[in-house]
């Protein structure tokens, strides 16, 4: 990988902040985009902008095209069987939304469970807990240990005849903790249970193949792999989506409405009502084609560097505490140091230049499993470097020395 090559892709790594170099280590909460991204939304808006799938004239149907060719740009990057089963939503929170409406609505009743875990979201165990008001589920919840790891022997015990499905997140976006989503996969379908895979953490750092898998939903945010904000992806087999209801009611989404009742479109239409942000999906290919480019085993190798240095690093100053020391991560390092809040050490270091994540990063509940309110969360990129690293362990250990 030529990271210098890489970074003059990405304009804003070039900004200053007080004077200094920005230095962008918060790319768990949103990552920069590549010139080619901002170009096309740019090109998009300025050549090719008509509403899409509604035209007869030729610009609605080159954009109508080129969002048709988007969705198999996405299909084609998760290996799903159809473009069929690719929806486009507005991010992680919408599609998680959208099947816990959905499914719960064609597949739950009064007492029915779902399996979430300790480690999630906000987004996926929220969505939940609006059905739970609604229909009455339940949610169970998988345990982590000490580790920041699943007990997979937990959720067997989890499961039973009420359980209706598993849904988990491949990366924890706190503990870096890649999770054992073939096992709990294979531990689900042995016991006839569909899973919902949250990718928002891990799109943009492994190699996702949802036939491979073999998993029931997958989902995730355009703008964490690259792409523009306000667009995402909900992956789910046909089998399922063709059982459930729509989401939303409106223009696209029907096939014929009349005041005696309304019949639906088929896949993927049923769940795209109104107007979709087209230039944003049209865009969302560009950036995976960015990074299919340079390749996603590449980018894991370089950010496991970057993520085995830093850990280094951070470890020998005094007082660190890691969050999430399982052997199997990605791209994320939570930490405190000391009794130094997690804000005082974020507004510090941002004054240096360097931007990293405070607070519970939409974790709450597994805030409370750590018994903390919050962490400083450093999460890379495949344009981050080691000098950057070296300038996070500076600014920590400056901090550290301010309080002491
Ligand atoms: N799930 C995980 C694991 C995340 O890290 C995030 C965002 O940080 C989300 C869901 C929600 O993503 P979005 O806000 O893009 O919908």
């Amino acid at each position: 990988m030529n990271i210098e090559q890489i970074r003059a892709d990405f304009p804003i790594l070039s900004e200053t902040v007080y004077g200094k170099p920005l230095v962008y280590l918060d790319n768990g909460a949103t990552t920069q985009k590549p010139e080619c991204v901002v170009r096309e939304l740019e090109r998009i808006y300025y050549t090719t902008n008509a509403n899409v799938h509604r035209g007869v004239h030729r610009l609605s149907q080159q954009a109508t095209d080129l969002a048709e060719v988007a969705r198999v740009v996405v299909q084609q990057f998760i290996n799903a069987p159809s473009s069929r089963e690719v929806i486009f939503t507005r991010g992680t929170t919408e599609s998680i939304n959208l099947v816990a409406h959905s499914f719960c609505q064609q597949f739950c009743k009064e007492g029915d469970e779902i399996i979430v875990s300790e480690m999630e979201h906000h987004a996926n165990i929220v969505s939940w807990q609006l059905q739970e008001t609604i229909r009455g589920i339940k949610l169970r919840v998988i345990p982590i240990n000490e580790k920041g790891e699943l007990q997979l022997d937990e959720l067997e015990k989890l499961i039973s005849a009420k359980t209706r499905l598993i849904s988990v997140t491949h990366v924890s976006n706190v503990l870096g903790t890649i999770n054992p989503i073939e096992k709990i996969i294979e531990i689900a379908h042995r016991n006839d249970i569909p899973v919902l895979i949250d990718a928002a953490q891990s799109i943009q750092h492994l190699t996702v193949d949802v036939q491979k898998l073999d998993c029931d939903f997958l989902v995730f945010s355009g703008h964490k792999v690259y792409g523009p904000n306000g667009v995402g992806v909900l992956y789910g087999k046909e089998k399922w989506l063709e059982q459930m209801p729509p989401y939303q009611g409106g223009g696209e989404m029907i096939k014929q409405v009349s005041f005696k009742g309304t019949t639906f479109n088929e896949l993927p239409f049923k769940f795209e009502a109104g107007t979709p942000d087209y230039p944003g999906v049209i865009a969302l290919a560009t950036a995976i084609n960015y990074i299919k480019k340079i390749g996603l085993d590449s980018i894991k190798a370089y950010e496991d560097q970057l993520l085995e240095y830093c850990t280094d690093k951070l470890t020998d100053i005094e007082g660190m505490r890691i969050y999430g020391t399982s052997g199997q991560k990605c791209s994320v390092i939570s930490f405190l140091v000391g009794n130094i809040h997690h804000y005082d050490m974020g507004m510090l270091l941002d004054k240096m230049g360097i931007a990293v994540r405070t607070g519970h990063h939409c974790a709450q509940p597994l805030m409370d499993v750590l018994g903390i309110e919050g962490t400083v969360r450093a999460s890379f990129a495949f344009y981050n470097t080691k000098e950057e690293i070296d300038k996070l362990i500076d600014g920590v250990k400056r901090v550290v020395g301010m309080f002491k």
